[in-house]
């Protein structure tokens, strides 16, 4: 049996954790030792590497790989949630213990705004004073940040340890805050996972992260999926029970806002000419007009540039966002009117009385997934629970319907629970 660890390729990790409890070869009986992964690549005589891990690091035959054995430190955890919690809130968090409690893994699906990060924070609290070891998966550097902020504000006599981007601040914490990317350091490890934002990229469909996800837990650890969209690709484990929370209503308890298709054709070819719709400006001066910030998406870099250039012709002070962009927090800082953005910002930003509208918004970027998110960027405070949204096309596309429905249905069933 595997016991738990941390694992690293190299020696350096000596000073901080001892010394290694086992040293095996990164590759060995025909499996990544990392990953799990069995479909090895024949890279030279006798030598085979992991095209699974390999677009993180190199990992072949002849790396080695070191397994750590962390000692925990007991903090006095105490939970501090600065809101506290409605009564939806209040439901959906005992019910995650409850079906923890069975041993189930469970699966959140709770509407944008509905505060899932503090729904989780009692099952979280709940492990740590039982001594368990709890991860924390986010799929963003920026992300990550931001949560280890609202973690050391909600648990403050917890040290929380982080692993993201450049950055490992790790030793005895039993409260990690960790990158899906890195979560490659740990085989057998995490008692409680909380995986956030399940449904989005890098783990939507990606088989990679789902293995690393199972092995990051020891024989008793149990799962958390959270996210607002349908979770058409569960990463649940298949002898495990699952079970579906759902969450359809947000914090402060209104309605989602649905968002209105708006017909303007050649969209694209007009942006590149220079040439900015009628219905698109008088939507943008109706949101400057009242002082609101505007989100302006994109389905691709090039009609973001294009449309970034316009706006500024036009007078507008407007930034483009893409996912090449470092400078986020930077340009966030400015003094902006319009962000004109790819799908990097559908999630994990807020701002209050935002409105959004969606270019192209039939082009096959956006599946019905990413403009329930998009759209749930709008009306996530309660002193601004609405705004626009507006999806801009030549056509209704299928996603488009089936984002509107959704938006729709959720409301409803808010409304038939009341
Ligand atoms: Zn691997």
């Amino acid at each position: 049996m595997l016991t738990g660890g941390f694992l690293f390729q190299d020696t350096k990790e000596h000073k901080r954790f001892g010394k290694p409890v086992r040293q095996t070869f990164a590759i060995a009986d025909g499996h990544c030792q990392f990953c799990g992964n069995d479909c090895l690549r024949i890279v030279g005589e006798g030598i085979t590497m992991c095209p699974s891990c390999s677009k993180q690091r190199h990992v072949t035959s002849l790396t080695k790989r070191f397994v750590y054995v962390r000692k925990k430190r007991i903090d006095d955890h105490i939970l501090t949630i600065g809101v506290s919690l409605t009564h939806t809130q209040h439901h959906a968090a005992e019910s995650i213990m409850h079906y923890l409690a069975l041993k189930e893994d469970v699966i959140v699906r709770a509407v944008c705004g509905a505060g899932k990060t503090e729904i989780v924070m009692p099952a979280i609290f709940a492990s740590l004073k039982s001594n368990l070891t709890v991860g924390y998966i986010v799929p963003r550097i920026a992300i990550a940040k931001q949560l280890k902020k609202r973690f050391n504000d909600a648990f403050p006599q917890t040290s929380i340890g982080f692993l993201a981007g450049g950055e490992t601040h790790l030793d005895k914490q039993s409260f990690i805050v960790v990158i899906l990317q890195r979560l490659w350091h740990f085989t057998h490890e995490f008692d409680l996972l909380i995986v956030d934002e399940s449904d989005a990229f890098p783990l939507k469909g990606n088989p990679y992260y789902k293995r690393l996800i199972q092995r990051s837990l020891t024989d008793r650890g149990r799962c958390v999926f959270m996210s607002a969209t349908g979770q058409k690709e569960m990463v649940t484990h298949p002898k495990r029970n699952t079970t579906m929370i759902d969450v359809n209503r947000r914090y402060h308890g209104h309605a989602l806002d649905v968002p209105a298709y708006v017909r303007v054709g050649k969209l694209d070819k007009r942006l590149n000419g220079f040439d900015l719709p009628d219905r698109v400006r008088h939507f943008i001066d109706d949101c400057l007009m009242r002082n609101y910030p505007l989100f302006l998406f994109v389905p691709t870099k090039r009609s973001g540039w294009a449309l970034n250039r316009l706006l500024n012709d036009y007078g507008y002070a407007s930034w483009f966002i893409s996912a090449e962009s470092d400078d986020k927090e930077r340009v966030f800082k400015h003094g902006w009117e319009v962000i004109v953005t790819t799908t990097v910002l559908e999630r994990g930003v807020t701002f209050t009385d935002l409105w959004v509208g969606v270019m192209m918004a039939d082009h096959p970027v956006f599946d019905s997934d990413t403009l329930v998110q998009i759209a749930g960027r709008v009306g996530r405070k309660a002193t601004a629970p609405h705004g626009r949204i507006l999806f801009f096309a030549k056509t209704l596309s299928r996603a488009m319907d089936d984002a509107m429905t959704d938006i729709r249905q959720t409301n409803k069933e808010k409304s038939d629970a009341l």
